[in-house]
């Protein structure tokens, strides 16, 4: 019920005479600066996204991913959690917040072929519905919205449930984040056998998506990607996850 409200048009809602990040007349949603600013050509981790420096990768994994590898196979990300993007990722907390979360998740869709990926469906992060109903909508939905659109892919957002309320991540340091969401989520038999892309707004630690990923993966998917909006790089302060 939710989807089809989305998709009969949190975008059109908008009006685009201006840009939905900076306020600046736009010919499109987002002014060219803005836009611009979206996405960006930084070398990452290939497995979990964070930024590496041009020798920092052996056999194709950051030292992290290396010592604990991720209970995902890849995470691909739209941009660091900076400048318009992060702007952007703060403006879906508003009211016109679902089309913006949309928006971004064509975005992504148009960044990141799938084709080699083969992906058999497109999974939000679920919220717990207590957190659902205060802010009105889920916005890892919205932007799984937008990236199923752009690659024709099935969005499965009942495959992945959240069963238990956790504080807010950003409140938390690394160690309490894994606890935090420990056993947050439970996902269906469906998932069994496929290949699932889990979509998370932001990621930081990665406690969130790994949580998540490792629930899919206990009810039998084959294998998971994450696509994420923004990644967060170490050191820098953050804000938002979950
Ligand atoms: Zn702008
Ligand atoms: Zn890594």
């Amino acid at each position: 019920m939710i989807l089809r409200r989305l998709s009969r048009g949190a975008i059109e809602l908008l009006y685009p005479a201006r840009c939905l990040i900076c306020g600046q007349s736009a010919h499109d949603h987002f002014c060219e600066n803005c836009d611009r600013g979206l996405g960006d050509r930084a070398l990452r981790c290939p497995r979990c996204a964070t930024t590496v420096g041009p020798h920092s990768l052996t056999e194709g994994e950051c030292a992290a991913c290396r010592k604990e590898p991720p209970p995902f196979s890849k995470a691909l990300c739209l941009g660091s959690y900076r400048g318009s993007l992060k702007a952007a990722v703060l403006r879906m907390k508003n009211a016109s917040g679902e089309g913006i979360a949309e928006l971004l998740g064509r975005r992504w869709g148009v960044t990141h072929s799938l084709g080699e990926l083969t992906v058999d469906a497109v999974v939000p992060v679920p919220l717990h519905w207590w957190k659902h109903w205060r802010r009105g909508y889920n916005q890892s939905a919205a932007i799984a919205l937008g990236i199923a659109r752009i690659h024709g892919v099935p969005i499965r957002p009942r495959w992945l449930c959240c069963i238990r309320r956790t504080a807010p991540q950003k409140t938390l340091q690394a160690t309490a984040r894994q606890i935090n969401v420990k056993g947050a989520f439970q996902a269906r038999s469906a998932v069994s056998c496929r290949h699932v892309l889990l979509v998370d707004d932001v990621m930081t630690t990665g406690a969130t998506s790994e949580e998540a990923a490792r629930a899919l993966r206990r009810a039998g998917a084959a294998r998971v990607t994450v696509a994420i909006l923004a990644r967060v790089t170490v050191g820098e302060p953050d804000g938002v996850e979950l």
